[in-house]
């Protein structure tokens, strides 16, 4: 309930606007009016409503901001870090020391200069495990990115309340009571880590706390191939198959990676709707292998795409993801019509917002304004031609370099290629000294 006078409508004319609608529309040339963080209207510049109000020429084309579906992202303070070791040494030796030190205003800074970046690489959605959860949740509002944030869920071997899982339970509801739903730009769900980080009786409890707030669960399924030897010789089943018998599956799931499944497994997801966080990059970089995302589409299992972290990718370029993930799909089946350009650009956007239960990824009158502005005057857009031809550039040939403007519910957050919520230069300073610090220092100074 609210006295405030209609938003104010401002208009956006460009040279092209990619919906990724239902039926793929792209108008040429195109506008866009937005009503405070909505979309009032989108089509042929030819078709617009009489208007008289604020007008943006801004050439170049527009498109839906990308949707991150999997991250870490205040792990930019730990890129590079223990490069091109095998991935359980990885953690042991790089990773979790340095997570030991980490304080929550390291978090927060990681997060800052993360942002920056997914930002200016036009990612406008971000779905984000870790922990720190106030100092990442503070950060992405600060940022005035859309983020999707499930608090992590482990065990840790301290024998220490604060290693117990129903600890980190408990801390994921109390965020959810105070977070979910702020500035209309943050969603809290739950994210136990993984079943290898948490003992079977955990994920029925965590089951009922995401279930009572139909809440998004956001679980590591299947990564690696060995990852299940230990579940598998305790209860004779898969990783899902013990998720589903756990009630696990029955919640709002997103598994990220879901490398390794067996038939029976996919048909699982279908089964229950799990949706799949597809992580080509950080899969390839740590040698985990490459998921069977063609197997998925055809069964009709929702896919979006994610970084994984800035550790282990290291980039948070959801672009860079579209173009992997259909060149290494194509490349496994041996077969060029497989993930089509727009099946692509559809996980990059549509498909990554479905996955996370948000009405983002498309232009359409209603969804929220999140969108992104794309340089045609390049190199890679020659030749020109129709519609097609110019998704085919898209996806192909161009990339995140030319994202010059991002906007999201409504508001712009980066200009001329520069973040305009995020001070770069000094995030950049801030985690270069909390990163050194990380690589040898004490424990989690003040
Ligand atoms: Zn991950």
């Amino acid at each position: 309930v609210t006295d405030d006078p209609a938003p104010e409508t401002i208009r956006y004319r460009a040279d092209a606007v990619v919906t990724v609608d239902g039926a793929g529309a792209v108008h040429r040339p195109g506008v866009l009016d937005v009503a405070g963080d909505r979309i009032a209207w989108v089509g042929p510049a030819a078709d617009a409503p009489p208007f008289d109000g604020p007008l943006q020429s801004l050439g170049g084309l527009l498109m839906p901001g990308f949707v991150n579906t999997h991250a870490h992202t205040p792990m930019t303070l730990l890129r590079g870090a223990g490069d091109g070791l095998p991935l359980i040494r990885w953690l042991h030796e790089a990773i979790w020391p340095r997570e030991a030190r980490m304080s929550g205003e390291d978090a927060r800074w990681g997060m800052l200069l993360g942002c920056d970046e997914l930002l200016r690489c036009g990612v406008t959605t971000t779905c984000e495990q870790y922990a720190h959860n106030r100092a990442v949740a503070d950060a992405a509002l600060e940022a005035g990115i859309r983020c999707v944030l499930t608090p992590g869920i482990f065990e840790f071997p301290g024998g220490e309340p604060e290693d117990s899982w129903q600890y980190f339970l408990a801390e994921a509801e109390a965020l959810y009571d105070e977070y979910d739903g702020r500035d209309g730009l943050l969603t809290v769900g739950f994210g136990p880590h993984s079943s290898y980080m948490l003992p079977p009786e955990a994920l029925p409890a965590i089951a009922e706390a995401a279930a009572a707030r139909d809440a998004l669960v956001q679980i590591h399924l299947a990564e690696t191939a060995n990852e299940d030897d230990g579940l598998r010789a305790a209860h004779g089943c898969s990783a899902p198959e013990l998720l589903s018998r756990l009630g696990l599956l029955d919640c709002r799931v997103l598994a990220a990676h879901s490398v390794w499944l067996s038939d029976a497994d996919l048909d699982l997801y279908r089964r229950h709707d799990v949706a799949v966080a597809h992580c080509p990059s950080s899969n390839a970089k740590l040698g985990s292998g490459v998921a069977r995302l063609t197997d998925m589409l055809a069964r009709g299992i929702r896919v979006g795409l994610g970084t994984d972290s800035p550790a282990s990718n290291d980039r948070l370029d959801v672009w860079e993801e579209m173009r992997l993930a259909g060149l290494l799909a194509r490349a496994v089946t041996v077969e060029s019509t497989h993930v089509t350009t727009a099946q692509a650009l559809h996980l990059a956007t549509r498909g990554g917002a479905e996955a996370l239960g948000l009405d983002t990824g498309s232009l359409e009158f209603g969804r929220p304004a999140d969108f992104i502005r794309v340089d045609l005057a390049d190199d890679c857009w020659v030749p020109d031609g129709d519609d097609t031809a110019l998704l085919a550039r898209l996806v192909w040939a161009a990339s995140s370099r030319l994202v010059t403007d991002a906007w999201v519910g409504g508001r712009q957050v980066v200009g001329e290629g520069k973040c305009l919520t995020v001070d770069a230069a000094e995030a950049r300073r801030e985690v270069d000294g909390r990163a050194a610090r990380l690589d040898t220092g004490p424990e989690k100074p003040s």
